[in-house]
């Protein structure tokens, strides 16, 4: 009798976990189709193929926030770790599609020399609402959700007092108050990246925060260091965590660069990354780690 009871209770558990790892991979099903609809230059196949990795972190909506991890050798001892983020703002279409772009070409090329994590759309709520939106599903920037340092003032006193107060960039009243930002918090704690990548439009220039010397350009965009605000990852990455964080802004967000200015960004920024690791500044950064 009760080891009858034992193995109905392992089976219920085992449906359990087996119907949960379903209702996973069927949210990323989910979401694929949802954003080749609303994306032209991401297809649903496309998004499918990537077989992004079991979702652990949610958006306000419920939509899992797409992960995919491509691990360093094991051989290689000072594997530069890279976090990659695209879509934290979700009217910036660009940076999810030329995320994807640059996946699908890790897909194919990865060669085990770094560790990439990548999180390609960090705002899905923004994007798929009908008219998209820079903020998440509260209204949120979440590229101003984070801490700030004691020495600054709150990113929600900032928008307060010392700007026009655009709902576009509204702070949110506490930093961390939203999933999204939680999940790339806890993923910066998780993975202690050695330089985070974010893919942002419509300014048309590389920016760049943090103590090791930036690329003086990635494909068409040139170095232009604009600072960081309160709240921002930027900011949060490099005067909280101490990691260099890039910001890629394309130059449009609903149009795409050419695949010519595709590749010549991805290829700057691996040669960056290449000439980096062999520098001490990169080999200093990775043994604080
Ligand atoms: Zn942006």
């Amino acid at each position: 009798m009760f080891r009858s009871r034992l193995s109905a209770i392992t089976f219920i558990i085992l449906c359990l976990s087996a119907n949960s790892v379903a209702a996973d991979s069927d949210s990323v099903d989910e979401l694929c189709k949802k954003i080749g609809k609303k994306l032209s230059s991401v297809s649903v196949s496309e998004c499918l193929k990537l077989n992004f990795n079991k979702p652990r972190f949610y958006s306000v909506n419920g939509l899992p926030l797409l992960e995919k991890h491509y691990f360093a050798n094991s051989s290689k001892v000072y594997a530069p770790k890279i976090l990659f983020i695209g879509g934290i703002h979700g009217d910036e279409y660009s940076s999810v599609s030329v995320t994807f772009k640059w996946l699908k070409t890790l897909d194919r090329y990865h060669s085990g020399s770094y560790d990439w994590h990548f999180l390609p759309l960090a705002n899905p709520d923004g994007l798929l609402k009908k008219k998209s939106t820079r903020v998440n599903a509260r209204d949120i920037d979440l590229n101003r959700n984070f801490q700030t340092g004691s020495q600054l003032l709150t990113a929600i006193d900032h928008w307060q007092h010392k700007t026009k107060q655009r709902p576009r960039y509204y702070p949110g009243l506490n930093p961390l108050s939203e999933p999204e930002s939680q999940a790339i918090q806890q993923l910066i704690a998780q993975i202690k990246p050695t330089v985070i990548v974010s893919v942002h439009a419509p300014h048309g220039i590389l920016d760049f925060d943090g103590q090791v010397q930036p690329p003086s350009r990635l494909g068409p965009l040139r170095l232009r260091q604009l600072g960081t605000y309160p709240g921002s990852l930027g900011n949060y990455g490099y005067n909280i965590k101490d990691i260099p964080v890039m910001t890629i802004e394309l130059e449009h967000a609903g149009i795409m660069p050419k695949p010519a200015q595709i590749s010549a960004m991805w290829m700057d920024l691996v040669r960056w990354i290449k000439i980096k690791t062999k520098s001490k500044e990169i080999v200093a950064l990775i043994e604080q780690q």
